[in-house]
């Protein structure tokens, strides 16, 4: 293996379809020669962390509950069966290679509240230490519609930032990004490198699932946003083959998405990867300007404010063309932001009633996206 070498620290993330049949279930020889490529990986001193979906899918083979739609508990109790019988096969197949692994089950606020946040890498930093292989899935028993992160190639994704990992590698059922989705377009070209994720590239995903899994491109674009944008590199391969990742190094066809060259560190990447911002800041052209120089946001240059967030959470903020440009934490509930929304520091404190802070959103608790940092350098 050579092209994976350099990196230290690498997130692989598995769909259910490699892993799971509908109707023989568990794919173990499959699973047998990605527990041999992790191996590889771990016995040249890089950190592998394992995103595995396949806890439903799984679930509903053993429960035989076949191709029927299920209900929100459905999928829920077959999660509670699949997850058990998914944790058992990883840790029997790492065990097989000599390695330990254990097994995290997180929820969307165990990455979106600070303090959950802070906790969940702490353990999964721990287990590294202990040389076991965190095998993480989304705690789909008791994750509902409202918080849940819904697909795993975003949670992926904010596993790796949390993580501080240096690749994401996401095994799916396409070999990489096409120009459009090649199963509707037979003249879509496929993509090898993709230096920025840009509005042309995202349109290219169109909006397929595949039957089993959650996410198409689109959700693999929104993992490979959060993962650059914190400096991790990210690569899009075939995993229907036994040993995807020795495949990805003897140089099969995959994708290669660089990470930011001027990526967002510390606490700011706990922002930055934020999966569902509370709400919307659409700000006017000087407020671009004071952002893209490093100024905080003042209520003097939002024109619009939408959705219902409180104090602390996370919006986006948009230019007057609607482009996210930013993400920050909000220093005020969406019913002040509105009634401050476009006056002078000076004339806050009479409209609020109290003496209050002059940023809507402060520079220390803000993150200007790339996009915002090309706008600029095209002037
Ligand atoms: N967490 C789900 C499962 O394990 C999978 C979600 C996804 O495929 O994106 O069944």
């Amino acid at each position: 293996m050579s092209s994976l070498q350099k990196y230290r620290r690498i997130t692989v993330k598995i769909g259910s379809a490699l892993l799971v049949d509908r109707t023989t279930g568990l794919k173990r020889s499959w699973l047998a020669s990605l527990a041999e490529d992790v191996a590889t990986l771990s016995s040249r001193g890089a950190e592998i962390l394992v995103v595995s979906s396949g806890a439903i899918a799984l679930g509903r083979t053993i429960l035989g509950l076949g191709g029927k739609t299920l209900k929100l508990e459905e999928s829920q109790a077959a999660a509670a069966v699949g997850q058990i019988a998914l944790a058992g096969a990883w840790s029997e197949a790492l065990a097989a290679r000599g390695l330990k692994s254990g097994q995290i089950l997180l929820t969307l606020g165990d990455t979106e509240e600070r303090r959950r946040y802070l906790n969940a890498r702490a353990t999964i930093s721990t287990l590294l230490k202990m040389i076991a292989v965190p095998i993480i899935n989304e705690n789909d028993t008791v994750a509902t519609t409202e918080i849940r992160y819904g697909d795993n190639d975003r949670l992926a994704a904010r596993v790796a930032t949390m993580m501080g990992a240096d690749l994401l590698v996401l095994l799916s059922d396409i070999d990489g990004l096409y120009t459009a989705p090649p199963a509707h377009d037979p003249d879509a070209r496929f993509i090898p490198l993709v230096e920025r994720i840009t509005p042309d590239i995202e349109a290219m995903a169109g909006a397929a699932a595949s039957e089993l899994s959650r996410g198409g491109m689109r959700t693999k674009l929104d993992a490979g946003k959060i993962a650059t944008a914190s400096g991790a590199a990210m690569i899009i391969a075939l995993g229907a083959r036994d040993n995807p990742l020795a495949a990805i190094e003897r140089g099969e066809r995959h994708t290669l998405f660089q990470p930011s060259s001027n990526p967002v560190k510390g606490y700011k990447t706990w922002i930055a990867g934020q999966l569902e911002p509370a709400g919307r800041l659409t700000v006017d052209a000087g407020a671009v300007g004071a952002l893209m120089s490093g100024k905080s946001l003042l209520p003097a240059g939002i024109r619009l404010v939408s959705g219902a967030f409180s104090r602390g959470d996370t919006v986006a903020i948009l230019s007057p063309e609607g482009r996210e440009i930013a993400r920050g934490l909000v220093a005020y509930d969406a019913t002040d932001a509105v009634r401050i929304a476009g006056l002078k520091t000076a004339e806050i404190s009479a409209v609020l009633g109290y003496e209050a802070r002059s940023a809507m959103v402060h520079r220390d608790d803000l993150v200007v996206s790339r996009v915002g940092e090309d706008e600029k350098a095209e002037g």
